[in-house]
């Protein structure tokens, strides 16, 4: 029989869902084969994703640091940028990180080439067949490009080409304000760039409250970025210096110049080309459609990480869903994912944002009671200390006690936010955050601050705070 024939499991693409899946496959003590293209093996968030963007910022972070030396009174700085050198290091880094993953993927069976669903139990791969009784889908997603006229004449990079100029812009137009774009721009800026955001709602970060967004642009302003909110991109033309982005922003037309313009509008499902339709699996221009176990509308075909409908986009969830889609496949567990708790998420700006749990508009738009109370980083003794007194921690509570949800732009976010998740995960109540010790002086000490304030306010409304 041929090899290839006859698999528990066929993972289509090798990133961090599809690793996630084939592992799960293997450690339940089934067969599993990956499907991948002919792309470099190991995923976007290694390849060109989290790790090579979180290498560079902390490169322009180190820049950042020596320039405020003076502050902490220090003699250093200004800090001059070895471009070059900068690269490198991160090259070095990635390149460790994939060859590592690498060889974790050519554990498996592992065919590559144009890869395809023939039938509704049938892949191929350049054309010969991969039988095997179930599949995960996870191709991930691939870079949103707008239909804004000019802008393909024009030229413009994304994140992939950011992450590897082999020399600094003088100036870039950032097309976008989520987490990448925000990332890459303070990144830019911090190594010398002039910087301009376009960003077609009122705030960053849109998809948190504003108050988060507002703090963030009031901190990359302060560093020099030029924010633009509540534009409609127009159209895009190559002047005799560089690049202009024509937009329009409170009724009036505007334009932005740089030397590049940074296309940095999301991302998209990546399902072209893959043969859902003979597939008989549901999809549209959101993604792959899944029910609550990740199983598509074909019961043998399960789908997991961004190429899921109306996915998150995080590297967590892809991987606790590319082991529950395995499990569920393989094992017909049922599980499901508590995507309130797992959706917590980071940017890596500086000040970092995190969020877990549920925000205020979200409290909201579900119709659920809410109490929040907030603190900010410049009333912290450990902030103020390491001189990080930018943003605020906000926590929701409701009307029992419970935590609902907290957001933090401030130093260190991502981390602390890890206590929220704690929260979250064991669904304690506002007191219990009280009765826990936080040592002094840290910056997990402003936890116990809305916390309190909580506490009061809703023994003062003679709510009873219950005990988990
Ligand atoms: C600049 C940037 C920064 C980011 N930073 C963060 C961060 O800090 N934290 C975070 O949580 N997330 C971050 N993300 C998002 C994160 O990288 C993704 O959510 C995650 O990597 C998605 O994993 P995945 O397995 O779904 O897709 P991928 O890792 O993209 O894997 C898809 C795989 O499928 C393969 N493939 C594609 N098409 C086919 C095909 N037709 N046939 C077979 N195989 C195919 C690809 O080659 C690839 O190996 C970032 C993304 C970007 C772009």
């Amino acid at each position: 029989m041929d090899q290839r024939r006859g698999y528990d499991l066929c993972v289509v693409g090798a990133g961090s869902a599809g690793y996630a899946a084939a592992t799960t496959a293997r450690s339940l003590g089934r067969s599993v084969i990956i499907a991948e293209s002919r792309a470099p093996l190991g995923g976007l968030c290694i390849l060109r994703g989290c790790m090579p963007s979180k290498t560079l910022l902390s490169s322009a972070e180190v820049a950042h640091v020596v320039d405020r030396a003076g502050e902490y009174g220090i003699i250093a700085g200004p800090a001059r940028v070895d471009f070059p050198a900068l690269m490198a290091r991160k090259r070095r880094i990635i390149t460790e990180f994939a060859d590592y993953r690498v060889d974790g993927i050519e554990t498996f069976p592992l065919v590559r080439g144009d890869v395809k669903f023939a039938g509704p139990q049938t892949l191929t791969v350049d054309g010969e067949d991969i039988g095997a009784a179930r599949f995960v889908i996870a191709t991930g997603s691939i870079t949103n490009i707008p239909a804004i006229p000019g802008l393909v004449a024009a030229g413009y990079v994304t994140s992939d080409e950011v992450l590897e100029f082999d020399r600094l812009p003088e100036s870039v137009v950032v097309l976008g304000g989520g987490p990448i774009a925000c990332e890459l721009a303070q990144y830019l800026r911090r190594l010398g760039c002039r910087v301009t955001m376009l960003q077609r709602s009122r705030t960053l970060l849109s998809r948190e409250d504003g108050d988060i967004g507002a703090t963030l642009r009031n901190a990359l302003e302060s560093e020099g970025v030029h924010v633009v909110t509540g534009t409609a991109l127009q159209s895009a033309e190559v002047t005799k210096s560089g690049k202009r982005i024509w937009y329009e922003a409170d009724g009036r037309r505007e334009s932005a110049e740089g030397g590049e313009i940074f296309v940095a509008l999301g991302r998209r499902p990546n399902t072209d080309d893959l043969g859902l339709d003979v597939a008989k699996v549901e999809y549209e221009s959101g993604g792959i459609k899944v029910d609550a176990h990740l199983r598509t509308s074909n019961p043998l075909i399960y789908a997991a990480g961004d190429v899921v409908f109306d996915s998150t986009q995080l590297v967590h969830v892809a991987v606790n869903e590319g082991q529950t889609a395995a499990r569920n496949a393989l094992a017909d567990e049922g599980l499901t994912i508590d995507y309130d708790t797992y959706g917590a998420r980071a940017v890596f700006t500086d000040p970092q944002v995190a969020v877990a749990g549920l925000t205020e508009a979200e409290c909201t738009r579900r119709g659920i009671a809410f109490v929040s109370a907030s603190f900010p980083f410049d009333d912290l003794g450990k902030a103020i200390a390491i001189g990080a007194t930018k943003g605020f921690i906000k926590m929701l509570a409701a009307p029992d006690g419970t935590i609902l949800g907290v957001g933090i732009i401030g130093p260190e976010a991502s981390d602390l936010i890890h206590e929220a998740i704690a929260l979250l995960h064991f669904k304690a109540n506002v007191r219990d955050v009280m009765e826990m010790p936080h040592l002094h002086p840290t910056l997990a000490e402003i936890f116990t601050y809305p916390a309190e304030t909580l506490c009061e306010r809703l023994e003062h409304e003679r709510h009873v705070l219950v005990r988990p």
